[in-house]
């Protein structure tokens, strides 16, 4: 067809252009990472190709070693990196390099700053790729052919905003990525140079890397070119291990913390995990691609093999390679493969391990973990029961026994801390740190030493429905139904309480019917005057708030108000002889106590009248000129 002969000139997606420009502004001070980005996307050809031909082997021909190249011209100001991998077609080419198919891109590319150093670690989460190549590169050829088809094509670009994509011969099959120096950046056309970044980038590539400078220099091997999770831990650098997470991930940043094991008996694999250092943009979108990079035999399956780890680890990286998985194994198959599971839950355990070395040994570490991924582990609570226990221990909160709202406190630090007779781990749900930390609810905890972990994050009230209890201690909501504390008589003050106030709750029960459960005297408050908690069975008011958010319906339930009779307010209440004034006051105090625990009034302009009328209540001259005031008796 006339058509797919002829030259055409197509515009990047407008995500590719921002991220185009952003590249180049961003990663200018890490310019030579083009190379590792370039050399893993031949690297990852020739793994296509390779699993492509044990189904097709007449797609090898008869050209069957897989290579890299790297040709260098000092005079035309060239770097070139060729493959004999899987080639793409002429509308991959067009596909791959103008578009990018990840949802989500343009909102993440949205949050980018103009700052250097933050956007470098932003784009680290979105992963470099190809286009980082017009970091040095004033223009970019592409010419590639696909292997079984005899069509080239070229595609060229400078980066600015347009591509264009031609037919072309080509002698075979694979990809020539040619890259037309900026005048600054001709380094990259030096040998010397050059060759030191290869062996930094591609040693641990399972193919072997020429490097090609001209002139009179012989063409070398500079790699060794074995596979790096092949070799024995002992002989591979911990720099050799951040390349290799770089070139799997595309991520900018360093790994946080990395495990190499072999499995051996009578099941026979090798696994590489990776803990990132932050997480990717796109962790929170239940499609993106997770999982792990599957070999066997040395031999690339596939890539974002999500059967081996938990949804709930879904941020780890790496690669695993089974001795014993058939070659021809497909997603399907893989599912129902006997193995699985046992290599699941071993890889996991894997994963927990490295966690808790880390917590370990590492506090800033996992500090760093904790604050990229506590959320994702969290939902293991949940999603994982043979592990709850495990997963409990790396669970990390803000407590009222700090002062900040870092999470960092265990439950084992928790137990640590606790006062004689203390036979509860307790917890306090709310929105966010500031109405945790203030909450009336910590009140007399507070004032007998009594830590109170502060739950800010919106899985939080699953955890802890799920978890239940740590080491034999109950976990106990304290803005949830009666609440007794180790040593005291709660029940029985309470009751005590109850009866001595009897009028005044019954009073304020009246006024208020529409709106409460009930009213009791508090044993939680010392400096508030009221708080509302919830019942027993009740939701607690963060899912019901998150199941309305969500429009599901939600059972009715009315909070209890607690009133502290110790406090002025209340006594102010219970002098209180007018009947209007009594009402509007009780209907404030618990308008309070709702809103101190971050609940919406139902009716905010009902609550302004009224807190209105008594501001002006206040006012003596107010009072003079509608001739209506109250009398204070
Ligand atoms: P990523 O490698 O993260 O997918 P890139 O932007 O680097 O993103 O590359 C986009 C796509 O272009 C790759 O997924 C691959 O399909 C294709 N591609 C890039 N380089 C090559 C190559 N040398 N040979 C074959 N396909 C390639």
């Amino acid at each position: 067809m006339t058509e797919t002969t002829e030259a055409q000139t197509l515009g990047f997606q407008t995500e590719v252009r921002q991220l185009l420009k952003l590249m180049i502004h961003s990663l200018y001070s890490n310019k030579e990472i083009f190379l590792r980005e370039l050399i893993s996307n031949a690297s990852d050809a020739a793994d296509k190709l390779r699993f492509e031909a044990i189904g097709s082997p007449e797609l090898m021909g008869d050209d069957a070693d897989l290579w890299i190249r790297i040709e260098l011209d000092k005079e035309a100001k060239t770097i070139a990196i060729i493959d004999n991998g899987i080639g793409m077609s002429r509308d991959e080419l067009i596909e791959n390099l103008g578009t990018i198919a990840r949802s989500g891109t343009a909102e993440f590319l949205g949050r980018m700053t103009g700052d250097e150093k933050k956007d470098a670690s932003l784009i680290g989460q979105f992963g470099v790729g190809f286009y980082s190549a017009f970091i040095v590169a004033e223009r970019v050829s592409v010419e590639t052919r696909k292997a079984g088809s005899a069509e080239g094509a070229r595609w060229s670009s400078d980066g600015q905003g347009e591509f264009t994509v031609e037919a072309v011969d080509l002698p075979a099959r694979g990809t020539r990525v040619t890259l037309h120096l900026k005048a600054d950046e001709t380094e990259f056309a030096e040998a010397f140079r050059v060759e030191s970044l290869i062996r930094k980038y591609s040693d641990h590539i399972d193919f072997p890397v020429t490097l090609a400078s001209g002139g009179d220099a012989e063409d070398k091997v500079v790699n060794s070119a074995t596979a790096l999770w092949t070799r024995s831990r002992a002989d591979v650098g911990d720099e050799e291990y951040r390349e290799f997470y770089k070139h799997l991930s595309h991520d900018f940043a360093d790994p946080l913390k990395w495990s190499h094991n072999r499995v051996e008996g009578k099941r026979e694999y090798t696994s590489l995990l990776y803990i990132p250092s932050s997480p990717p943009f796109d962790l929170w979108n239940r499609d993106a691609p997770r999982g792990l990079k599957l070999y066997v035999q040395r031999v690339f399956i596939m890539d974002d093999a999500e059967q081996f780890l938990p949804l709930y680890l879904r941020f780890v990286k790496g690669v695993i390679d089974s001795a014993d998985l058939p070659l021809n194994v497909s997603r399907e198959l893989l599912q129902q493969n006997r193995d699985l599971a046992a290599i699941r839950s071993a890889l996991t355990r894997r994963v927990l391990d490295m966690l808790k070395k880390m917590a370990n040994e590492d506090s800033d570490g996992y500090a760093t973990f904790w604050k990229g991924f506590g959320n994702v582990l969290k939902e293991g609570i949940v999603e994982d029961h043979g592990n709850r226990d495990r997963v409990a221990k790396l669970l990390r909160f803000a407590s009222s026994a700090e002062s900040g709202e870092a999470q960092d406190v265990s439950l084992a630090d928790y137990l640590e801390r606790t006062v004689d007779d203390q036979d509860a781990i307790y917890y306090l749900l709310a929105e966010n740190y500031a109405t945790a930390s203030q909450s009336p609810h910590l009140e007399r905890l507070r004032a007998r030493g009594i830590e109170v972990l502060l739950l800010t994050d919106p899985i939080d009230a699953w955890v802890v429905d799920h978890l239940a209890e740590f080491e034999g201690k109950q976990l106990v909501d304290v803005a949830r139904g009666e609440l007794s504390l180790p040593d005291g008589d709660g029940q029985m003050t309470r009751e005590a309480d109850n009866e001595e106030h009897k009028a005044l709750l019954k009073r304020i029960r009246r006024v208020l019917r529409e709106r409460v459960e009930s009213v009791n005297v508090s044993q939680r408050l010392v400096d508030s005057a009221a708080c509302v908690v919830s019942g027993s069975d009740d939701l607690s008011p963060q899912i019901r708030r998150m199941l309305e958010a969500s429009g599901q319906p939600v059972p009715e339930s009315k909070p209890v108000l607690e009133i502290n009779v110790g406090h002025p307010l209340v006594d102010r209440l219970s002098r209180e002889s007018d009947d209007e004034r009594f009402e509007a006051l009780s209907g404030i105090v618990l308008d309070h106590a709702l809103l101190a625990e971050g609940s919406q009034l139902d009716n905010p302009a009902d609550y302004v009248s009224r807190m209105n009328r008594l501001l002006l209540d206040l006012d003596p001259a107010a009072n003079r000129e509608d001739g209506n005031a109250h009398d204070n008796a």
